[in-house]
């Protein structure tokens, strides 16, 4: 088949148009995971960081992991960072929970550091299943499981590697009553290992099951949700969007958050995406420019 030649076409930064990206853009809101890390360090791209920061730009990062603390990859591999500079889903579920007054208990399927920080931020958490060990194969038992809990104004949905059959059944039981809300935070359906081909399977499956299931549709606040930019790092930045651009190597969840948050879209090639991609992607989903590696900056911004 011949190539489409009417889709457009993304521009490669190089050293004859880095001067005019650079124009463009105060902020540099980027991915982490595929971009900075794969799973280590991708060369020169923490040389990159400090001459976009030397160059006068605004670095954040947002990343859809809630496994762990945001910054935890940053101290590990060494990546400079200030603060409330990296954020993932949970900062931008409590920041909305907050800002909607909500006073109930979450039922909450996620990670334990998901957990841990959500009740250190006032929230009342309902106990998993797994908390109270296995639950007796006994129709009578399971459906005293199921009882109405008034008291739960939200169901939240996470990656969690625990999340069992009673679980999700009592979400979608909790999510019967319209007034109990239905948030999720990404969206991943599989996540590469960079291990042999192994995969993972994230919360994405298991957002659409309990979506069919209770026929109610989650508010996302990952990615591709533009929450955790437009509720979260623009308020304490004072990010202006129109002068930002995402950084990221996902089509679906980086481009398409910067989609959802108006701002220019920078693929690099170091992760989940090929070039060849791009012929067949959702045209609204093909960057503005591309890089090769975000480590490239390094040298682009090098006066020779
Ligand atoms: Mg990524």
């Amino acid at each position: 088949m011949a190539p489409d030649t009417s889709r457009r076409k993304p521009q490669e930064i190089t050293r004859e148009n880095i001067g005019q990206f650079m124009e463009q853009f105060d902020t540099i809101i980027s991915d982490c995971d595929g971009v900075l890390w794969m799973p280590l360090p991708i060369p020169n791209t923490r040389e990159a960081l400090a001459k976009l920061r030397e160059a006068g730009k605004k670095v954040l990062f947002v990343t859809n992991n809630a496994l762990v603390e945001p910054d935890f990859k940053f101290k590990t591999f060494g990546y400079p960072l200030g603060k409330d500079e990296v954020t993932y889903p949970p900062h931008a579920i409590q920041k909305y929970l907050q800002k909607i007054g909500f006073n109930k208990k979450v039922f909450v399927i996620g990670s334990t550091h998901y957990r841990d920080y959500l009740q250190k931020h006032g929230m009342e958490i309902v106990p998993a299943t797994r908390t109270g060990g296995l639950v007796e194969e006994n129709l009578k038992v399971m459906l005293g499981e199921l009882d109405e809990d008034l008291e739960i104004g939200a169901v939240i949905i996470e990656a969690d590697i625990n999340v069992n059959y009673m679980d999700i059944t009592k979400a979608v039981n909790h999510l019967r009553r319209p007034d109990c809300l239905f948030l999720a935070g990404a969206t991943d359906t599989l996540l590469p290992t960079f291990d042999n081909g192994k995969v993972l399977i994230g919360p994405g499956y298991f957002i659409r099951a309990i979506e069919d299931m209770s026929g109610r549709k989650a508010h996302v606040f990952g990615k591709p949700g533009p929450a955790m930019v437009t509720d979260y790092l623009k308020e304490i930045h004072g990010v202006d969007l129109q002068r930002a651009v995402f950084v990221g190597d996902s089509l679906d969840s980086d481009m398409g958050i910067a989609n959802a948050c108006g701002m220019k879209k920078l693929l690099v090639l170091t992760g989940l995406t090929q070039f060849k991609d791009l012929d067949t992607c959702k045209p609204e989903l093909i960057p503005d420019f591309y890089i090769k590696s975000f480590g490239d900056f390094a040298e682009l911004l090098t006066q020779k």
